[in-house]
């Protein structure tokens, strides 16, 4: 899979799945755009980024924010006068509960990180994907469908549906252009979203809860997203692939 000379914009990818797939991006021959909201994990990743010898853009940026988004696009096209992929990565969870009204608390932040970036990002970048036929990968989760797998995080359940909703339509809508659009659902994987997020839990326990009785690596994740986003998945669109150690069978 040779992504020489495309630029691929990764959200989230100071960290976990974003990382890999960033950095993966780049050991293919792509001009990476890092984004994420940790000036740290962003320039960590663009360290490991630049090795390869292609180049690297870094953008501090909150997704859940719109001026933010339009950042990022404006950015990445005044740099590079085009965009190839986009990888909608950054997400994060909370522990609510809807008896209680925890929910009410944390709803808009889920809501507008997990999904609502994923909308704003795709919108804007839907007219420079048309120019270069490029396509979209959005991080969902197997919580999308699984509710026992994203049993304490309620908000996020709904924004993955979301996600995987609107993978669906925008793929519908976009093909006329060119661009295709799918999704990966992750089971498990061992990132830093616990301690990102602030979560309970621990890999071992998501682990037995699984068929294979594991939790993935990042770079399992990415390889997924990367063969998504290659022309070897010209035939695939629309498509939310769970790639969850068979979580969802459990
Ligand atoms: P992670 O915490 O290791 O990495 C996420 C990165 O996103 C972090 O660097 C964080 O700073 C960044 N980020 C979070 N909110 C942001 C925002 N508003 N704006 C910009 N950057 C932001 O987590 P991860 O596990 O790699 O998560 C990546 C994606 O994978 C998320 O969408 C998550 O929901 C999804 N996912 C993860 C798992 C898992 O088990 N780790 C399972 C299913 C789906």
């Amino acid at each position: 899979m040779s992504f020489k000379n495309k630029v691929v914009v990764v959200t989230g990818s100071g960290s976990g799945i974003g990382a890999a797939a960033a950095v993966l991006f780049a050991e293919n021959g792509a001009h990476v755009v890092i984004v994420d909201c940790s000036e740290t994990r962003a320039n960590t990743t663009a360290g490991k980024c630049e090795q390869y010898g292609n180049k690297v853009l870094v953008i501090i940026a909150d997704v859940s924010k719109q001026e933010d988004d339009e950042k990022i696009i404006k950015q990445t096209i005044e740099t590079f006068g085009k965009l190839d992929v986009l990888v909608n990565n950054a997400g994060t969870a909370s522990e609510e509960k809807i008896l209680d009204g925890t929910i009410l608390d944390t709803y808009d932040k889920i809501m507008n990180t997990n999904l609502r970036s994923v909308v704003v990002l795709t919108s804007l970048a839907a007219p420079h994907l048309a120019k270069t036929k490029g396509c979209i990968v959005n991080t969902s989760s197997v919580a999308s469908t699984d509710i026992k797998a994203g049993r304490p995080f309620p908000s996020y359940c709904v924004a993955k549906a979301g996600v995987d909703s609107f993978t669906r339509v925008s793929a519908f809508e976009l093909a006329s252009s060119g661009v295709r659009v799918n999704a990966v659902n992750p089971g498990p994987v061992r990132t830093n979203i616990l301690e990102h997020a602030g979560l309970s839990g621990n890999w071992e326990d998501f682990s037995k809860s699984t068929v294979l009785k594991k939790a993935s690596e990042p770079k399992e994740i990415a390889n997924l997203i990367l063969y998504l986003a290659s022309d070897k998945a010209n035939s695939i669109t629309g498509a939310c692939y769970k790639i969850d150690n068979g979580m969802a069978l459990c």
